[in-house]
């Protein structure tokens, strides 16, 4: 991802609102619906397994690096397809060539789906499966041309949603859910290069169009700070503070009701084809694109906030 500058604004936002359910009340009925769905969505988040989460992000980062066409790319695509494979109704791949000026790469979109079957809502759910090839942030210059390990910036997204793709297999979900780890999102030294798999992503949907989605980039982070992303903010705003309230609503501290930096990341294709996107990003990693983005620079807890609050939109809906 990359930060575009503004000049932050500090605005005001509408407070939360907390309605409570009363037997008694004419929405009585709809107050037992949402308990119902709020019962099954606090049986998921306890099926949710923090630990597990964190090894799955220290087992990518036992491949090594992962930009595209390294041995350690080719072999986590392997193994992230294989685990999607157990949870999943249905796993494949959405393969794309693309050229830089000295070499052609070979990506694969990873599409995992679940849920009942394409009718009704569609919610999407991503994050980026590569690593960045180089650490051009590194504040050693003899380390910059070398690539980084990704615990963070790459790792824990996949990881928050391989649990939970374990956690939609106890717990079918009312909606359909798809599960998307884009390729090449970390590639190029210039955003020309990046967001590759996104972009192909967003360009061949076909007829078929997700009606929402939440991207996890940079969430596993032990100091974990996500205030709101700009761009998201600013394309879909009654969605974004949707899913900020929820957050204030489960208690989910590291979520900040404030406008953060406006990020170039995945959701930016996605929002250009006007499918309403947030991204969930920690833009205050002090390891972000170095050598030392490294397992002991993440938490089982962080990745266990955001899968809280991803759980409660699969399962209570916004
Ligand atoms: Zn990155």
């Amino acid at each position: 991802m990359r930060k575009q500058w503004f000049i932050v604004l500090l605005v005001s936002m509408c407070s939360i609102a907390c309605v409570e359910s009363d037997s008694d009340s004419p929405n009585a009925e709809l107050g037992n619906t949402a308990r119902g769905l709020a019962s099954t969505s606090r049986a998921a988040s306890a099926t949710f397994d923090a630990q597990r989460a964190f090894a799955i992000l220290e087992k990518q980062c036992e491949f090594g690096p992962r930009p595209p066409g390294s041995a350690a790319h080719k072999e986590t695509q392997s193994y992230l397809f294989t685990e999607l494979q157990k949870h999943a109704n249905s796993v494949v791949l959405q393969p794309h060539q693309y050229k830089t000026e000295t070499v052609t790469l070979h990506l694969n979109n990873i599409l995992a789906e679940f849920g009942p079957p394409r009718s009704g809502e569609t919610l999407l759910l991503a994050a980026h499966w590569d690593t960045r090839p180089f650490a051009d942030r590194d504040p050693k210059p003899e380390n910059r041309d070398k690539p980084i390990l990704g615990a963070n910036d790459g790792a824990s997204g996949v990881a928050v949603l391989l649990e939970i793709a374990r956690v939609l297999k106890a717990h079918p979900p009312p909606r359909r859910v798809v599960i998307v780890l884009f390729d090449g999102e970390d590639y190029g030294r210039s955003v020309e290069n990046m967001f590759i798999g996104s972009r192909f992503f967003a360009r061949n949907l076909g007829k078929w169009k997700p009606d929402y989605g939440i991207l996890l980039d940079m969430v596993g982070d032990k100091d974990l700070t996500l205030p709101i992303e700009r761009h998201s903010w600013n394309a879909n705003r009654g969605f974004t503070e949707a899913i900020w309230r929820r957050a204030a609503t489960l208690g989910l501290t590291p979520f900040q009701h404030r406008l953060g930096d406006a990020i170039m990341d995945d959701h930016v294709p996605l929002i250009e084809v006007g499918i309403p996107m947030v991204d969930i990003i920690d833009f205050t990693y002090p390891y972000w694109h170095t050598l030392e983005d490294t397992v002991d620079k993440c938490s089982p807890k962080s990745l266990e906030v955001v899968a809280t609050l991803v759980i409660s939109i699969v399962y209570d809906g916004l």
